[in-house]
C-alpha cells in the first residue's frame, strides 16, 4: 500500500469519527473529572473485571422471591437489582426491582433521571400515574390508570410517577429499568428532606404557601422506601 493511500484512509476514519462521535448518557450523577487516577472512584459506570476473573455469579442474584419489609410509614418496599447489587449488569443499559406494597401502601412520587421504568403486577392492583414535563400554556398532564393481575404500564424516563395499593391486600409489582443505574428522586424526601435544607424563603415562595407550613413539612422524616 502506498502512503498516500494510508494517509487517505486515515483522513477517512478521523471524518468518520469525528461525525459519529457523541458522549455516553451518564450512569451516575455526576463524574468529577480528577487529575490523580489513584483518587478515582468511578469510570462512568464502574471499572471493568479482567475477564479472565469473571465467574457466573458475576451474572447472578438470588432473593427476590422474597417480599421487602413494607413496615414503614409509606407500606411499600421497593428491592432493587441494579449494577450496585448484580456487577454483570454493568454498560449493559438494563435492571430490575421487586415492589411489594401491604394494602393502601404507596410508592411516593418520584422519578428516575436515567431510566424508563416498564411495570408488570404480580398480584393484587395499583393505580398508577405519571405527569409529562411542563408544556408551554398548559397544565401538566397526568395519565393514570387502574392495573390488575397481568397488566402492564411504562413510565417514560424522567417522569414524576407513583403507584399505590388500592386493595386490602398485598400487591407485588416487578419493574425493569432501561439503566445499570436509573437512580430514584422521590420527591419529598429531596424537597422537604435533604441535608442541608432548601431555605424555607426558597420553598414558602415555590409552594406559595406560609412558612409554617414549610417548617411542618420539613420537619418530618421522610422515609425512603428504596432498599
Ligand atoms: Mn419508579
Amino acid at each position: 500500500m502506498g502512503k498516500q493511500f494510508l494517509v487517505t484512509i486515515a483522513i477517512l476514519a478521523l471524518v468518520y469519527s469525528l461525525v459519529n462521535a457523541s458522549d455516553p448518557s451518564p450512569l451516575q450523577d455526576f463524574c468529577v473529572a480528577i487529575d490523580e487516577p489513584k483518587d478515582a472512584l468511578f469510570v462512568n459506570g464502574k471499572f471493568c473485571k479482567n475477564p479472565n476473573l469473571v465467574n457466573a455469579d458475576d451474572f447472578f442474584f438470588t432473593g427476590l422471591d422474597k417480599p421487602g419489609n413494607t413496615s414503614n410509614p409509606l407500606g411499600s418496599a421497593v428491592t432493587a437489582v441494579n449494577v450496585i447489587q448484580l456487577k454483570g449488569l454493568n454498560t449493559l443499559g438494563i435492571s430490575l426491582a421487586r415492589i411489594d406494597f401491604a394494602p393502601y401502601g404507596l410508592n411516593p412520587p418520584h422519578t428516575h433521571p436515567r431510566g424508563t421504568e416498564v411495570l408488570l403486577v404480580l398480584e393484587g392492583s395499583l393505580l398508577v400515574g405519571f405527569v409529562t414535563s411542563n408544556i408551554p400554556n398548559q397544565k401538566n398532564r397526568l395519565f393514570t390508570k387502574t392495573l390488575y393481575a397481568g397488566d402492564v404500564f411504562v413510565f417514560p424516563e424522567g417522569l414524576i410517577h407513583f403507584q399505590q395499593n388500592i386493595a386490602e391486600t398485598n400487591t407485588i409489582a416487578f419493574a425493569g429499568l432501561s439503566s445499570q443505574n436509573p437512580g430514584t428522586i422521590t420527591i419529598a424526601n429531596a424537597v422537604f428532606g435533604s441535608d442541608p435544607e432548601i431555605s424555607p424563603d426558597v420553598l414558602t415562595k415555590a409552594f406559595q404557601v406560609e412558612k409554617n407550613v414549610i417548617d411542618y413539612l420539613q420537619s418530618q422524616f421522610w422515609w425512603d422506601n428504596n432498599y
